[in-house]
């Protein structure tokens, strides 16, 4: 479980996928380039989406 915070209306929200687009369920303020942090213990999480974006290029390739 992953939670992100809105910088808008300042409150937490919370997901379980890091793919895909995250929008505050509060306000609609668009998350998804925020930083994600573990919903239980607050820890900031390094999410690694780019090394996967790079396969999907060179498939495209070949
Ligand atoms: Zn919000």
């Amino acid at each position: 479980m992953y939670r992100k915070n809105c910088e808008k209306c300042n409150r937490p929200s919370f997901g379980s996928s890091e793919f895909g687009k995250w929008f505050c369920p509060l306000c609609g303020n668009d998350l998804t380039e925020r930083p994600f942090f573990d919903a239980n213990t607050l820890e900031r999480i390094h999410v690694k989406t780019f090394p996967r974006k790079r396969i999907l290029q060179n498939y495209q390739k070949i």
